[in-house]
C-alpha cells in the first residue's frame, strides 16, 4: 500500500470483509481524521507489511483495530506479531457476539486492551468511547515520530562505528540503536534482516540500507558525490579548514569552485571536541560547529562540495589541471589547491589492527564518548589533540589516562590545556609511557604498557576497553609523486622553498618565481598542514586558504 507523507499518528484497521473494513475506516476518519491518519488493510499479512513500512519511516501507530476471524491470519495472530513492531500501540479486537469468549481469553495472551462487538452502531456510543480510551492510553506512553536517520549496529562493530562517525562528521543527525535493544531489533525485523546484517541505516525518508558503503550512504543522506559540470576555475582537494576557507573566498569572488573531500568535511579540526584558540570564539567552538558553519558559508556562495571522493592523481596538461578520482572519474580546471592536511599515524604494535574501530579509535573521541560512560579510557599522545580529547572524555568516562612517550607535556601541548588537565581529578597523565601491545579478539580488552619514567623500563598489563590514538600525523601525498616537489616527509614545497641556490624548480618554464603558496607546477597551490613549513593550526590553515585565492587571481590574470 502506498503511504503518503502525512506524519499524523496512525489508527490502523484490518478486516477481510471489504464492506466492514470501509465502514470502520469511514467512521474513524469522520471522528478522528483531523488529528490521526486512518489506514485500512484487508488481511493480517498486508497489515503487517504496512506496519513494517511505517516502522522504517519512524511513524507512530496509536491504535490497531483487528477483526478476529480472518482466513489467512486471525486478528489475534496479527496483533501478537504487530506488538513486536509497535509495542506501544493500543490493541482492540473486532468480534462477532459468538466470539466474545475467545476475545476475553485473548486479553491475557496478546495483552489486548479492548474488544468491540459488531455491529458498532451507533459509533458515538459503541466505537468512539473505546477508541478515545485507547488513544488516551497510547498518549500516556509518550511515543514520538522519528524524523531523522537511524543506525542499528553493535558497540564492537567497526563498520557500525565507521557509519556513525561518517554521519556525525557530516552533520547528519541520527539515532543510534544497538542490535541488542528492543527498538533496534524491531527495526531489523521491519527491514527483514537479522543482527548479522549490521549496520542497518534507516534514512529520514524511510529508505533502508543494509551494511552500506560510505559512498552509498553519502548519496542516500543527500550529500553530493558527483560534480555538476566537468570544468571549473578551481578544484580544491581536501575539505579541512584550509580547503573550506579557500572554498568560501573563491566562490564569494565568483570563481567556479568544487571542493573534493575523501571522507567528511572538517578534516582534523572537525574531530576536535573544543577549539579554544580560534579567533572570534572566546568560549571555544567544537569542530562540528565550525565545520557546519564553514560548509554552509561555502554553499551559500555557490561552491560545490563533494564528499566520499578520493583524489588519487593530478595531471598538468598545458593550461588545464586534471584531478583524478579513485573510482576513475576526473574533473578539469584552470587551477588546483592541495589542502589535504595530515592524517594520524597508525599505532604500529602487535594486536592493534585487529581491534581498530572495536575499542581502538584514531581521533573520533566525540562519536564514541557517550559509549565510554563508566569505563577507564586510555589516550595516547602529548599534543593538543590528545589533551582536548582527555578533557572531553573525562566528562563521560570514569577515569582517563593520558599516555605520553615524552617526559613532559610542555613541549607539545598548549599551556591552557595543561592547566585544565591538572584541574580535572579523573585524568591521570603518565609520562615516559608507551603502548607496546594491544590485546583482544572481538574488541579491545587490554594493553601492555612500557613505563620508563623512572629510568628503568617496566612492563605492565592493564585492562582497557577504549584506546584513543593521537600520535604524530603525516601527509599522505604519495599520489603527487612526480607532479609536484615534496620534502623528505611528504609535505608539499611551495614558493621560496622551491628556489634552491637561486634556481627555480626543475621544469618551471614561467618567467617568474612560484608564488608564495604555489607548488612546483604552475597553477597548483598548497595550503594548510600539507604544505611544508606551514604552522599546523586552524587559523593558519584558514588564512592560507584565503591567501591562496588571491594568488590564484594573479596566476589567472598572467596566464
Ligand atoms: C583533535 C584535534 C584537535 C585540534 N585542535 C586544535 C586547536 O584547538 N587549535 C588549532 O589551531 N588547531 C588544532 N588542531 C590542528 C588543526 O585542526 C589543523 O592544523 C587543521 O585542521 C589543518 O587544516 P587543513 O585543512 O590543512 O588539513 P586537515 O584538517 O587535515 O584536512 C584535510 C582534509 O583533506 C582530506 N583529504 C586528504 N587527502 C585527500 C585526498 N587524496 N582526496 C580527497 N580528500 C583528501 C582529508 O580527509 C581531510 O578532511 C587540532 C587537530 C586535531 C586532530
Amino acid at each position: 500500500m502506498a503511504i503518503d507523507t502525512d506524519r499524523k499518528p496512525i489508527l490502523l484497521t484490518v478486516d477481510d470483509d471489504p464492506g466492514v473494513s470501509r465502514a470502520v475506516a469511514r467512521d474513524l476518519r469522520r471522528h478522528y481524521g483531523k488529528a490521526y491518519r486512518v489506514l485500512r488493510t484487508e488481511s493480517g499479512p498486508q497489515a503487517l507489511e504496512t506496519l513494517r513500512e511505517l516502522k522504517l519511516r519512524g511513524d507512530m501507530v496509536a491504535v490497531l483495530l483487528a477483526d478476529h476471524r480472518m482466513p489467512e491470519m486471525s486478528g489475534l495472530e496479527f496483533l501478537e506479531e504487530a506488538m513486536d513492531l509497535f509495542p506501544r500501540a493500543r490493541r482492540a479486537l473486532l468480534t462477532a457476539y459468538a466470539d466474545t469468549d475467545a476475545a476475553i481469553q485473548a486479553i491475557n495472551v496478546v495483552d489486548l486492551d479492548h474488544y468491540l462487538l459488531k455491529p458498532w452502531d451507533p459509533p458515538e456510543e459503541k466505537l468512539y468511547p473505546i477508541v478515545d480510551s485507547l488513544i488516551d492510553m497510547w498518549r500516556a506512553s509518550d511515543e514520538r515520530t522519528v524524523t531523522w536517520c537511524q543506525v542499528v549496529g553493535h558497540r564492537w562493530s567497526a563498520r557500525s562505528f565507521e557509519v556513525r562517525d561518517f554521519l556525525a562528521r557530516n552533520a547528519v543527525p541520527y539515532r543510534w540503536l544497538t542490535s541488542e535493544e528492543p527498538e533496534g531489533r524491531r527495526l531489523l525485523a521491519a527491514a527483514g534482516v537479522d543482527e548479522t546484517s549490521i549496520p542497518l541505516v534507516v534514512t529520514a525518508d524511510s529508505d533502508y540500507l543494509v551494511a552500506p558503503s560510505i559512498g552509498e550512504l553519502a548519496e542516500r543522506v543527500g550529500l553530493s558525490t558527483e560534480p555538476n559540470t566537468d570544468f571549473y576555475d578551481l578544484v580544491i582537494v581536501g575539505g579541512g579548514p584550509a580547503g573550506l576557507g579557500a572554498a568560501v573566498y573563491a566562490a564569494s569572488e565568483g570563481l567556479r569552485t568544487v571542493l573534493v573531500e575523501r571522507h567528511a568535511t572538517g578534516g582534523q579540526a572537525g574531530q576536535s571536541s573544543r577549539i579554544e584558540n580560534y579567533l572570534g570564539f572566546p568560549d571555544g567552538v567544537t569542530g562540528d560547529q565550525l565545520t557546519d558553519r564553514a560548509r554552509r558559508q561555502a554553499h551559500k556562495f555557490g561552491a560545490e562540495i563533494l564528499t566520499t571522493r578520493d583524489v588519487v592523481g593530478l595531471d598538468v596538461r598545458s593550461s588545464s589541471r586534471v584531478v583524478k578520482f579513485a573510482d576513475g572519474g576526473e574533473v578539469v580546471s584552470h587551477a588546483v589547491l592541495l589542502s589535504t592536511g595530515i592524517a594520524y599515524r597508525r599505532l604500529d604494535v602487535p594486536g592493534a589492527k585487529a581491534v581498530t574501530g572495536r575499542g581502538l579509535f584514531y581521533g573520533s573521541a566525540v562519536t564514541e564518548a557517550p559509549a565510554c560512560g563508566g569505563d577507564h579510557v586510555y589516550i595516547i599522545g602529548g599534543a593538543n589533540s590528545a589533551g582536548q580529547a582527555a578533557v572531553f572524555l573525562s566528562r563521560h568516562a570514569l577515569r582517563v589516562t593520558l599516555l605520553v612517550r615524552a617526559d613532559n607535556l610542555e613541549q607539545s601541548m598548549s599551556y591552557y590545556l595543561i592547566r585544565q588537565i591538572e584541574e580535572i581529578p579523573n585524568i591521570t597523565v603518565r609520562l615516559g609511557t608507551e603502548v607496546i601491545a594491544v590485546h583482544g579478539d572481538e574488541h579491545l580488552e587490554g594493553l601492555t604498557l612500557c613505563d620508563s619514567s623512572s629510568g628503568a623500563k617496566h612492563e605492565e598489563k592493564v585492562q582497557a576497553g577504549y584506546l584513543f590514538v593521537f600520535i604524530g600525523a603525516a601527509p599522505r601525498t604519495e599520489w603527487l609523486d612526480g607532479v609536484v616537489e615534496r620534502d623528505e616527509r611528504g609535505f608539499v614545497l611551495t614558493g621560496r622553498d622551491l628556489i634552491v641556490d637561486g634556481k627555480r624548480p626543475r621544469g618551471w618554464r614561467l618567467d617568474r618565481d612560484p608564488y608564495y603558496l604555489e607548488a612546483s607546477a604552475p597553477g597548483v597551490f598548497a595550503a594548510g598542514d600539507v604544505r611544508a613549513s606551514s604552522v599546523k593550526r586552524v587559523a593558519s590553515a584558514v588564512g592560507e586558504g584565503a591567501m591562496a585565492i588571491q594568488l590564484l587571481h594573479s596566476y589567472l590574470e598572467r596566464q
